[in-house]
């Protein structure tokens, strides 16, 4: 653990006098040295614009944001590498299948299923595709523990169905969702699926061969590596179908004033100039986590999870929002009597930092009927020791208002 944490510089931070205990993982990843030197390296000896160059830097930075590509579908276990399209993240790789896909395969009335735990990115895009198609969103509910209600996706399919989208854990309180079985029953019905993968891809791997999913999203920010690029996964026959989500360079084949015709995939989806370096440093990245491997990181976060929520539980005055049997990577909860704002506060004055807040999920705040949550979410780097600050903390927390 040692050596892990030695590989994160900004873990030697000190905030407000004590050492950072940083618990906002969830919201993005610290990075790992070997990924900061990544950019500092293509910026300092590799920079160059990519793909219509013949000049050594120009044909080498090429090769390595290609590398990348292969690297990711192999990382993602992808048939094809024309199947990963690089993006700015989670966000745009939903609205890119919002808009283009529905651009081509929506029509006025037809269907669009999601879950009451998602997160606004996906939910909105979906929204303004249905708004200018005069398509209809319809929401899988959720029980009081935070889990989808698998049993109502089959009523709320119709022949209207389009697309499911399904976030495959949820940011707000940390279930796990069961994504194999809503494939399974979606594909029944002819309905390809997204997966919003952006709590997951972090925490356990993803085979999305075997998952069977059509569309997978997620950001490189929450996996160690850089904001400002993330991925799109999706089946080959579909996007082949599915028209250019922006105009630009690199997603042409011809253009003139008369007819433009577009680029094959990947490029079809990747108008302008892309974020090579941030792709490189996202290879990196991978690299971490196959360094570590998804069995060591499973077995550490498992441990992180279960020994916070125990000692939280300990404590009698902690109140969990979403206690589902299957959770990953975040505990939500609240201290009696406290707004969450002000234990986020008054933790960060002791160098703790959690998030607080509706987490960009309002609807799953509304079902509990709530303004927001405190979340502490974990990474690799996390230790037992740092949740016992936690609790600490939580205790003056307590103490300082229900006193
Ligand atoms: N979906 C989920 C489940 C998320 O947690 C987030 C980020 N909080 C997003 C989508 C959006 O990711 P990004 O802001 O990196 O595009």
């Amino acid at each position: 653990m040692k050596q892990i944490r030695n590989l994160f510089p900004i873990l030697k931070r000190e905030i407000n006098g004590k050492t950072l205990v940083y618990f906002d993982n969830a919201a993005t990843t610290q990075k790992p040295q070997s990924v900061i030197d990544e950019l500092v390296n293509y910026y300092s000896n590799e920079n160059s614009n990519i793909h219509r160059g013949v000049h050594t830097l120009s044909q080498h930075a090429t090769e390595k944001y290609e590398e990348t590509r292969i690297k990711v579908k192999q990382f993602m276990n992808a048939q094809h590498s024309e199947e990963i399209i690089f993006t700015r993240g989670t966000t745009e790789s939903i609205n890119l299948v919002a808009s283009s896909f529905g651009e081509k395969f929506l029509d006025e009335n037809d269907e669009i299923i999601i879950s009451a735990l998602e997160h606004h990115s996906n939910i909105v895009p979906w929204q303004l595709i249905c708004e200018k198609k005069k398509a209809k969103l319809k929401v899988i509910p959720i029980n009081e523990k935070g889990e989808i209600i698998i049993d109502e996706l089959p009523k709320l399919i119709s022949k209207k169905t389009k697309i499911i989208a399904v976030a495959h854990i949820s940011n707000a309180l940390g279930t796990i969702n069961p994504i194999k079985e809503i494939i399974e029953i979606a594909h029944k019905n002819n309905i390809p699926v997204l997966i919003d993968g952006a709590q997951a891809i972090s925490h356990f791997p993803v085979d999305v061969q075997d998952l069977d999913c059509d569309f997978y999203c997620f950001s490189g920010h929450k996996m160690y590596a850089p904001m400002g690029i993330g991925i799109l996964y999706g089946k080959k026959e579909l996007l082949e179908k599915m028209p250019p989500y922006q105009g630009g360079g690199e997603m042409i084949e011809n253009v003139s004033f008369e007819k433009t015709t577009y680029n094959h995939l990947p490029f079809k989806f990747e108008a302008g100039t892309p974020n090579v370096g941030d792709a490189l440093a996202l290879s990196t990245a991978i690299k971490f986590i196959e360094s570590i491997g998804y069995d060591n990181i499973i077995k550490h976060e498992t441990e992180l999870m279960d020994y916070c929520t125990s000692e939280m539980e300990k404590l009698g005055f902690i109140k969990f929002i979403g206690t589902a049997e299957h959770k990953a990577g975040a505990i939500s909860f609240l201290i009696d009597g406290v707004h969450p704002y002000d234990t986020g506060i008054i933790l960060d004055k002791m160098g703790i930092a959690i998030r607080t807040g509706h987490h960009c999920a309002e609807p799953v705040m509304n079902f509990f009927k709530i303004p927001g949550t405190a979340r502490a979410s974990f990474a690799i780097y996390n230790t037992k020791e740092e949740i016992d600050t936690l609790i600490k903390g939580l205790i003056a927390v307590q103490k300082m208002f229900n006193s």
